[in-house]
């Protein structure tokens, strides 16, 4: 068993059948593959048993009391309780379990337990509800050990995944490792095995650390392989669509109402030398959010235009894509730039508007297609394409972007790019392109103002909210979680959005936002906030990159301890793109000291190159779990900051394997060539396994 044999279907595991199986496919998980790389989102440990005066609130505790007073059982409506208070010498706790009648019998006064479990407080008392319950001799073996807490759905509990990965394990058996030997021990790093095992099942903390480094490392050779031999396949070709710099770029540029930036000239003069220079443009802007990178596409699709050629800018998301298109038609129509012929593709049209529009682009009639990845992926026969654009490049793999490129002949490619990677990174991630750096923010904005506050701060918060919505402005709000208990002690979409539409004014509109939703649905919400139907938007960090509401004015962050500082910075990047003074507020639900000093560089800098770099100088190691601290490029457990001395070995690594094997046709590469050309179908990107 190995590699090949991971695709069986999670149905014919034993324990799971069709409403398992449906639960499982509602999560992205289909195969076995998909199960193994179906990794934990956090870890509890037992640890040792706290005494009731340390016991910390809304966090998981274990503490050991015994049993006093009597043991009480009462019905509410339906619901049975058993309730009781345990102490030892320092303090109370009053316990309650819900429908187990059958434990007033079993429990007795004067014994003693270790409970584990959540910790509220009600008034001067703590209370734990539904806590698990353990004997001395049965607890104490467990301390130090890392139990995994899977992302889950409801009706589908986190045993159940346990035992359904456990299971996947037995069945596939031993997984071979496709990575040449001697690169694994030159790094000292753990088998391919083991660490798919250790991310589930980590014997203790450093057994996940190693787990984690060890995929990390798989996931950025694999890329940066992946790069390389995109690049030897592109490299230098011949530029067979020279352009020459365009009357309407100038004209556009003496008609806005601003002047652009210097970076902004800049970044323009590298894309119009290549598009006239001998060779195909393989270009990355990469400039802060909000710095007008959409300007120099538009000024670059122009200029495609007026060559006579036809040009594609694709975006992560329909919404995104829908928001360039309406902003280009009225841009051309405004400033008469009549050469511009917009058109919009997306997987939200009919199958009728669909053919009418593949039927405009193979004729000619249009020359700037905008559109989601229904770019690459309808049957579109482009007249002459000779431009590609990829916007929020990070949110699209390396594969996505050569494959526009190859709907055209030598096309030239230019991606651009929010996420602030220091140029020692992006050098070797992005290996395969020049870059331009639009290092400059336009002018006469208001700098956002921030705070970084704890969670009592969140009543003032909900005051200010409201005096902006009364202003006429709206408000993100960000959770990392999407429903209740997927992780104790972190604010998820579902209840806070209730409790929004309960805390602020009856006027003010609180819609939300999340990754499960529907696309249809979730542009649908987008659309509506951008065109200002409702007031605050709660959302997970789905709210895309890119997007452009200068309306917005508040940006409120809950448990921002859990992000990376870029990410944070991206997010905060959603205000302040309008004239009106904007607002990120950062609740901080750590006691923790680092974690305060972290987040204080957002109070003081608003440039996401230093953040970055602030970023990969702080990141310590056991960062990493929790939430995902960064999405960028899409690598599922490797974190390009923390794991930039692995970023670094994979590509040299690479460049040696492709020096002795540039095909990969030695027998110790053949497995390893499949993975590369294997395309992931699901969810579970077969980078990781
Ligand atoms: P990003 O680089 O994040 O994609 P955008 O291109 O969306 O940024 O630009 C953000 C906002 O700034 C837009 O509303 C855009 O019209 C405006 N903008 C772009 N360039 C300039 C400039 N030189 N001066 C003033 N505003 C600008
Ligand atoms: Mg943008």
């Amino acid at each position: 068993m190995g590699i090949r044999e991971l695709d069986e279907s999670v149905l014919e595991l034993k324990g799971i059948g069709e409403k398992t199986g449906k639960l499982f496919n509602k999560l992205g998980v289909y195969t076995c593959r998909d199960l193994i790389g179906y990794y934990p989102r956090g870890y509890d440990v037992f640890e040792e048993p706290k005494r009731a005066c340390d016991l910390k609130e809304n966090m998981i505790n274990s503490v050991k009391l015994t049993i006093i007073g009597s043991i009480t059982k009462r019905h509410v409506k339906n619901l049975s309780i058993v309730a009781f208070e345990a102490a030892d010498q320092t303090g109370k706790v009053k316990i309650a379990f819900f429908n187990a009648p059958y434990l007033a019998g079993l429990l007795k006064v004067a014994t003693t337990y270790i409970f584990r479990g959540t910790v509220k407080k009600k008034g001067s008392f703590f209370t734990m509800d539904q806590p698990k319950m353990y004997k001395e001799e049965d607890y104490y073996p467990l301390i130090g050990k890392l139990q995994p807490r899977y992302p889950l759905t409801k009706g589908l509990s986190n045993n159940l995944v346990t035992k359904s990965v456990t299971r996947a394990f037995e069945t596939v058996g031993k997984i071979e490792d496709y990575i040449p030997e001697n690169l694994i021990k030159k790094h000292g790093l753990m088998g391919y095995y083991d660490a798919l095992i250790g991310m589930h099942f980590p014997k203790n903390a450093r057994d996940l650390e190693e787990s984690r480094r060890r995929l990390a490392y798989n996931e950025f050779l694999l890329f940066v392989l992946r790069l390389r031999l995109l690049k030897n396949a592109s490299e230098e070709s011949v530029n067979q669509a020279k352009m020459t710099e365009a009357d309407e770029v100038r004209e556009i540029i003496d008609r806005l109402p601003f002047k652009p930036t210097r970076a902004q000239y800049n970044a323009f003069s590298d894309v119009l030398n290549d598009l006239s220079g001998p060779f195909v443009m393989n270009r990355l802007i990469q400039g802060d959010v909000g710095s007008g990178k959409t300007l120099i596409a538009m000024m670059a699709l122009i200029t495609a235009a007026a060559n006579g050629y036809q040009g594609a800018l694709m975006a992560p998301t329909e919404v995104l894509a829908s928001q360039h298109y309406e902003s280009f038609k009225e841009m051309a129509l405004k400033y008469g730039i009549n050469c511009l012929k917009p058109v919009l593709l997306t997987g939200a049209l009919s199958a009728k508007e669909k053919r009418e529009v593949q039927r405009r682009i193979s004729e000619g009639e249009v020359n700037c297609i905008i559109g989601t990845n229904a770019l690459v992926q309808e049957k579109v026969n482009y007249k002459n394409l000779a431009l590609v654009i990829t916007d929020e490049q990070h949110r699209f793999g390396v594969r996505q972007r050569g494959a526009l490129a190859g709907k055209g002949q030598s096309t030239h490619v230019l991606a651009m790019s929010a996420t602030p990677i220091p140029r020692t990174l992006a050098i070797i991630l992005y290996g395969d392109l020049h870059l331009s750096v639009v290092d400059e923010l336009p002018g006469g904005r208001l700098p956002i103002k921030n705070c970084v506050v704890g969670t009592n701060y969140r009543p003032t918060a909900y005051k200010f909210i409201a005096s902006q919505v009364e202003m006429g402005h709206q408000v993100y709000v960000i959770c990392p979680m999407i429903e209740d208990g997927e992780l104790d002690g972190v604010e998820n979409v579902t209840d806070y959005t209730e409790l929004l539409r309960n805390v602020l004014p009856s006027s003010v509109k609180v819609e939300m936002l999340h990754g499960r939703m529907k696309p249809s649905q979730k542009d649908a919400v987008m659309e509506d906030f951008a065109s200002g139907k409702f007031d605050v938007l709660v959302s997970t960090t789905v709210i895309e990159v890119g997007i452009n509401v200068p309306n917005a004015t508040v940006m409120m962050i809950e448990n921002s301890e859990r992000f990376g500082l870029s990410q944070l910075h991206q997010l905060r990047g959603r205000v302040g793109r309008g004239k009106d003074q904007s607002y990120c507020i950062f609740i901080n639900s750590s006691d923790d000291e680092d974690a305060r000093k972290r987040l204080d560089i957002m109070n003081r800098s608003n440039d996401g190159f230093e953040i970055a770099e602030e970023d990969l100088r702080q990141r310590g190691p056991g960062d990493l779990f929790g939430v995902k601290q960064s999405g960028e490029l899409n690598f599922r457990v490797g974190d390009i900051y923390h794991d930039s001395d692995l970023v670094k070995a994979s590509a040299v690594d690479a460049d040696d394997i492709l020096k002795d094997d540039p095909g990969l046709l030695s027998p110790q590469h053949t497995v390893l060539k499949e993975v590369l050309n294997t395309k992931s179908a699901n969810s579970v990107d077969f980078t990781t396994l």
